[in-house]
């Protein structure tokens, strides 16, 4: 695990090479050779200094997260963290010079193991990336992270690493004063040789290990510091509406930790840590975050008797918003594009967006002017179908009308070559349906993208009832080559995402007709977490596009229709208020000329609020409980694995990842505890609130969705 080497003059080197991972991840097994390895140096009276580097392409990588999910309580959290601690602070005062040699990634641990050598230079390759990114995961850095970074570079410089997770190159490291020295990769160990043979007295002696240390830019409290942490509070709280406990346990290990001597901030930093580990907060985002979302990217569930399928050509049919966009992200990913629709014009229309798109990633010089030529030039705009041949893929993203689909894919079909898969990009209309258009059902499915595509990560992958096996795969390989995030549906009415999300602005839209002030409702939908207000996200996407699909739905199911309790909300606002949405400026807010927003006082007279208003608590619950009802309902019918059903959640709507995904939230919560809260809704408020049976059984025998 670790390669040890000495030389003749002295100088010990210590190789990170972790060969039965895919990096040098600190795990018992690694952080007990790298102890025993800083041990012999430390005790060997020929070693004059230590050379910490990396056999494999990446310097160290930080903490086993296999390890720290299955963390159960403080002691054992102490267990797992306090010896990388511990060793890393014995290499520190052990009054040897140690240099840090980073020859590429050092993230986390890898980091924090740099800091506590004494000098640290870094291989000039701006592939390589330096940060300590452990609050993005809900944990903090637990060895001396916390403690070191401030005291090397002031307080105010540190706590964006720490907060935000920022992560730099090496050349923007050494100007935040993080590493000392970036240097050609050929020359990283004789320089790091160099610098331990010329290290004089006092090399190897920290700053803060030394009499009169003074913190760089002032102690916790002096006036500037002061001022930062109380402006990081404020900023935190609004960011994260206290949800998420890293960063606040961060900011605590800093202010604590940095008016104490280093030793008794580690051992601050170390509680802190195991109070985070503990916590389902971040047991959760792990999960979700790290193990959950990898699984789906790494398309951990795709058969593999299927071969894999190579994409080089896409047809793209509809150059409105979605096909527009659809067809840029394809040219991004080096796929050439056939952009089809009723005429050249209306797709050359479609293709100027993409160029749109790119002028201002040129602009921020993301892409360069070169790249973007090129990725125009792989889209081919036309309205001739023959020019389908020779497509592995065809995605229709044309009006949402059954007549206009059935005769686009009769002709596409016509054209396409006899293998290739046909997709239907509709939001609404049940793929098995448009599937009785197709002459080969068993090689056409759904491919439900989310607007904007080219910034929004998921695709749900609707299998029809015809849908083979061999085509779901062969379009997770698609979703796999244009880097986006695919979770595989059973095909349903409105499909998993917008069924389960949609219960959100529903709800809301309930409430507001019973009375529930408009206020509490977005206050409530704010404070658990969502990324935006019911109300204020119903006029984003139009309150007559949900009135239009009221009416159709209506106008479809004739007298089985069943009345909705948004229902008469939509209907006032649309034919008595005439408030629209966003884009008419009226909606439930209204948009004044010079900017901002404001809840449109008129709400009050139209649904006036009732003298007994519930609580923050009660109008959370129904926000954000009836989303993660509707979800185990999709699972409960097999619409949707667990695991997929959380991953949409979170990439598909920005449900908070804290709670770990809609289903998440149940086991967070407890099954049985969520149960017992639904049933004292549905008594409440309607049948709505009703469990599926799958989860009352559930519940009833102490499941989860997800192990612990
Ligand atoms: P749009 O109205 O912006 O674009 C539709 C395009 O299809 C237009 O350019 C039109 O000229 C073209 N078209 C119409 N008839 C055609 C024909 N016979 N042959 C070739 N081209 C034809 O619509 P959109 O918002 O891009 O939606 C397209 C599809 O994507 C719909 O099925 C919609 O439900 C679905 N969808 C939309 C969203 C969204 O947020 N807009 C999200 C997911 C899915």
């Amino acid at each position: 695990m670790i390669d040890y080497k000495t030389d003749a003059d002295g100088i010990a080197t210590l190789s990170w090479n972790v060969t039965d991972r895919p990096t040098n991840v600190m795990n018992e097994a690694s952080i007990a050779a790298f102890e025993a390895a800083v041990k012999r140096a430390i005790g060997d009276p020929m070693v004059k200094g230590v050379i910490v580097t990396s056999s494999r392409k990446d310097f160290v990588a930080g903490g086993d997260l296999d390890l720290i999910r299955r963390i159960d309580g403080i002691e054992a959290s102490m267990a797992a963290s306090g010896p990388v601690s511990a060793i890393l602070r014995r290499l520190e005062t052990s009054g040897k010079p140690f240099v840090a040699a980073i020859n590429g990634t050092a993230l986390g641990g890898g980091l924090e193991l740099a800091l506590a050598c004494h000098r640290r230079i870094a291989a000039a390759d701006p592939g390589i990336r330096l940060g300590l990114p452990e609050v993005t995961l809900g944990l903090l850095p637990a060895a001396g992270g916390t403690q070191r970074l401030p005291r090397m570079i002031g307080i105010g410089k540190a706590l964006p690493y720490l907060l935000e997770g920022r992560k730099v190159a090496p050349e923007a490291a050494l100007e935040a004063g993080i590493i000392d020295e970036v240097v050609p990769p050929g020359e990283l160990l004789t320089r790091a040789r160099a610098w331990l043979l010329a290290a004089g007295e006092g090399a190897a002696i920290k700053s803060w290990d030394a009499k009169g240390f003074r913190f760089p830019g002032g102690g916790p409290q002096t006036p500037g510091p002061m001022q930062i942490f109380f402006g990081a509070s404020a900023a935190l709280m609004s960011k994260t509406q206290g949800l998420y406990p890293a960063p606040a346990a961060i900011l605590a290990c800093v202010y604590d930790g940095c008016q104490v001597d280093i030793d008794t901030g580690l051992r601050i930093e170390q509680r802190q840590f195991a109070r985070l580990a503990t916590s389902a907060a971040t047991k959760n985002m792990i999960r979700l975050l790290f193990f959950s979302l990898g699984e789906a990217n790494r398309l951990a569930d795709r058969p593999r008797d299927v071969p894999l399928r190579d994409y080089s050509r896409v047809g793209v049919l509809g150059a409105g918003m979605m096909g527009a966009g659809l067809a840029y992200v394809c040219a991004q990913a080096d796929l050439d594009v056939v952009l089809l629709d009723v005429n050249v014009e209306a797709a050359e229309k479609g293709k100027a967006y993409g160029a749109k798109v790119m002028d201002a990633l040129v602009a921020k010089g993301r892409l360069s002017a070169a790249q973007r030529e090129a990725a125009l030039d792989r889209v081919r705009c036309t309205a001739d179908y023959r020019d389908l041949a020779g497509c592995q893929l065809v995605i229709e993203a044309v009006f949402e009308n059954r007549e206009v689909k059935a005769e686009v894919m009769r002709r596409a079909e016509a054209a396409m070559d006899a293998d290739a898969l046909l997709a239907s990009n509709t939001s609404t209309l049940p793929i098995t349906s448009l599937a009785r258009n197709s002459q080969r059902p068993e090689r056409f499915l759904g491919l439900h993208f989310f607007s904007p595509i080219e910034k929004m990560p998921l695709i749900e992958v609707i299998r029809g009832e015809r849908t083979s096996e061999a085509t779901i795969a062969h379009a997770l390989d698609f979703a796999k080559r244009i880097r986006k995030t695919p979770i595989v549906v059973n095909d349903c009415p409105a499909f998993y995402a917008n069924r389960a999300f949609g219960m959100y602005p529903y709800e809301a839209m309930t409430m507001l007709g019973e009375g529930v002030a408009p206020a509490l409702i977005e206050n409530a939908g704010r404070m658990a977490g969502m990324p935006m207000p019911p109300l204020a996200l119903i006029d984003e996407f139009s309150i007559e596009l949900l009135y239009k699909a009221m009416r159709q739905a209506r106008a479809d199911q004739g007298e089985a229709y069943r009345e909705q309790p948004q229902d008469a909300v939509l209907t006032a606002m649309v034919e008595q208020l005439d408030r629209p949405g966003r884009k008419a400026g009226k909606g439930f807010y209204d948009y004044p000329k010079e900017g901002g927003k404001r809840l449109w006082p008129g709400l009050a007279k139209m649904f006036p609020p009732v003298p007994e208003q519930p609580t923050l608590d009660e109008v959370r619950e129904r926000l954000m409980f009836s989303q993660s009802l509707e979800a185990a309902r999709c699972v409960a019918e097999g619409i949707v694995s667990p695991r997929d059903a959380d991953v949409g959640a979170l990439l598909g709507w920005g449900f908070p990842a804290v709670l770990g995904g809609v289903l998440g939230q149940i086991d967070t919560l407890g099954a049985e505890a969520f149960v017992e809260a639904c049933d004292r809704l549905a008594r409440r408020h309607g049948e709505r609130f009703e469990v599926p049976v799958a989860l009352r059984e559930m519940a009833r025998a102490r499941g989860r969705y997800h192990p612990v």
